[in-house]
């Protein structure tokens, strides 16, 4: 049976989805920015709370695990290098491990740069990832714990995945949210999610995926640099604007 998803707005500008099997009833929360609105979607969906899958350990991530374990008591899956910054922790994973979530089986793909230890999970047979920070749509997480050459080879191992896969991200690219605050919220009233975005889709307009490209290189003035170079002027450009 296909996986299912439900998404819904979090916190300022985060997104917040719940990643539902049908066969077994399980449900994980992809990362638990704030209880309050995880708990209004599982009362909307009507699927119980089993897993809580953490991409990294921001608090804008993890702040409402201690709430959400203590009520539904969900076990709490974290990246191996982050585990002792995220609360009750109850399995580690690295890359390549498998994730169950009930018979949904994703994949562990380590993705630093946004920070040291942050992980992205695939569910292969739905073609469902969940990114965190690592890449937006049209966008991709800040630098901040990682190397800029880390965070592109980040970006390569996702754009590696399936061109029609489904991204779930953990936020919305934050100007065009603004901008786009009342529309998000309509389109998600009427089931039209502005995420995930397709991949296909991604690396054709997403910037931060499109710096091997010769002509971007070019553009900011790198020809001929390594890809990581160019992308690290990208990134940094974004930070300057
Ligand atoms: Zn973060």
């Amino acid at each position: 049976m296909p996986a299912q998803t439900h998404l819904f707005l979090c916190l300022k500008d985060n997104y917040g989805v719940l990643l539902h099997d049908p066969a077994s009833g399980a449900t994980a929360a992809i990362d638990a920015p704030e209880a309050a609105p995880i708990e209004t979607a599982l009362k909307t969906t009507g699927w119980p709370l089993s897993d809580i899958l953490v991409t990294h350990h921001h608090a804008d991530h993890t702040g409402g695990i201690a709430e959400l374990k203590q009520r539904h008591g969900c076990r709490v899956v974290a990246p191996h290098a982050e585990a002792a910054r995220i609360p009750l922790v109850d399995a580690t994973v690295r890359e390549h491990d498998e994730v169950r979530v009930g018979s949904l089986r994703g994949r562990v793909l380590e993705t630093p740069g946004h920070t040291a230890g942050h992980i992205s999970y695939f569910f292969p047979a739905d073609k469902l990832a969940f990114v965190g920070d690592t890449l937006f749509s049209i966008g991709c997480g800040r630098v901040i714990e990682g190397t800029a050459e880390m965070m592109w080879q980040s970006l390569l191992k996702l754009r590696a995945l399936p061109d029609d896969t489904r991204i779930y991200c953990g936020h919305e690219y934050t100007p065009a949210l603004k901008a786009r605050e009342t529309e998000v919220e309509k389109l998600l009233a009427a089931g039209q999610p502005t995420i995930p975005s397709i991949m296909h889709a991604e690396k054709a307009a997403n910037p931060f995926l499109r710096a091997d490209l010769p002509q971007v290189a070019t553009s900011v003035g790198l020809a001929g640099s390594p890809a990581w170079k160019v992308f690290a002027e990208i990134r940094e450009r974004k930070n300057r604007s």
